[in-house]
């Protein structure tokens, strides 16, 4: 890893980081008097900065040295290196390459959502469970959690993360057809994306036990009323709408 070192603070630098993004940079990083583009090799660039050559071991190490826990309602997501003797309820994710390491603000929704709304003994479905976190936190609310996702290369890391936890819960490959046949389940949970939630909300229903309910995420602001249309259509009620920044957590009855 390359490191392209630009001195002083440019007073027009959103075209300049614009630039160092189109021409490849992994990352930018905005200091006190300088700015840093992260790059695989070094090119020529027109701003007038230095490059130095960086071992990739110290570009990993920085980021799990700086990734800090993160908070979700009763849930402090911490990474396996992370000591923790606080209060709240640990969730032990090793951030891989799957999405779900409670640093995006759907998953935080979603996290604080199942303690509202998850009662014990409860059976849960999380559809698109990625690090396996959603159905790892909620077997550790007393749920019985079945994670499923569509990319059978998550799932290893969630049954890891799942041991690591000490959490009972059960991962398959595929989507909602396939959990069908394990369900009715008394909450769904999915941290998926507007468009899909309005392709399945014709069949969420089917996976829900009388008096189930759907917490869905993923939904861009901009988005949900696309959601909330295709929910009301199928006869669904809005129970409660949350926001972080520009996504929105969205539960339903029926
Ligand atoms: N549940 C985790 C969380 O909340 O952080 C991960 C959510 S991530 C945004 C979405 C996950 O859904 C991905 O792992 C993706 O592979 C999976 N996915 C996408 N489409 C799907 C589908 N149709 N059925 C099941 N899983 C799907």
């Amino acid at each position: 890893m390359w490191v392209y070192r630009l001195k002083g603070t440019p007073l027009e630098l959103d075209p300049i980081l614009l630039e160092l993004f189109d021409r490849g940079a992994r990352g930018v990083e905005e200091r006190e008097g300088e700015v840093l583009a992260y790059f695989p090799a070094p090119l020529e660039l027109p701003f007038g900065g230095v490059w130095e050559e960086l071992p990739d071991e110290d570009w990993l190490s920085a980021w799990r040295r700086d990734l800090k826990p993160v908070w979700a309602g009763p849930f402090v997501v911490l990474a396996p290196w992370h000591p923790w003797e606080g209060e709240g309820i640990p969730l032990v994710i090793e951030p891989g390459m799957a999405f779900g390491t409670g640093h995006h603000e759907t998953t935080r929704l979603a996290l604080s959502a199942l303690a509202r709304h998850l009662r014990p003994g409860e059976r849960v479905l999380d559809l698109g469970t990625g690090s396996g976190i959603l159905a790892i936190a909620a077997a550790k609310l007393g749920g019985k959690a079945l994670g499923v996702d569509i990319d059978e290369t998550v799932l290893p890391q969630a049954e890891e993360n799942a041991r690591r936890n000490g959490a009972g819960v059960c991962f398959l490959p595929g989507s909602l057809e396939e959990a069908l046949p394990h369900g009715p389940f008394d909450l769904l949970v999915a941290n998926l994306f507007a468009e899909l939630h309005r392709e399945l909300a014709s069949r969420y229903r089917q996976a829900l036990a009388p008096g189930g309910r759907l917490l869905l995420t993923g939904i861009l602001l901009e988005k949900a009323s696309l959601v909330k249309e295709a929910m009301a259509r199928e006869g669904f009620s809005l129970l409660e709408e949350e926001r972080e920044g520009e996504w929105v957590l969205l539960a339903y009855g029926i």
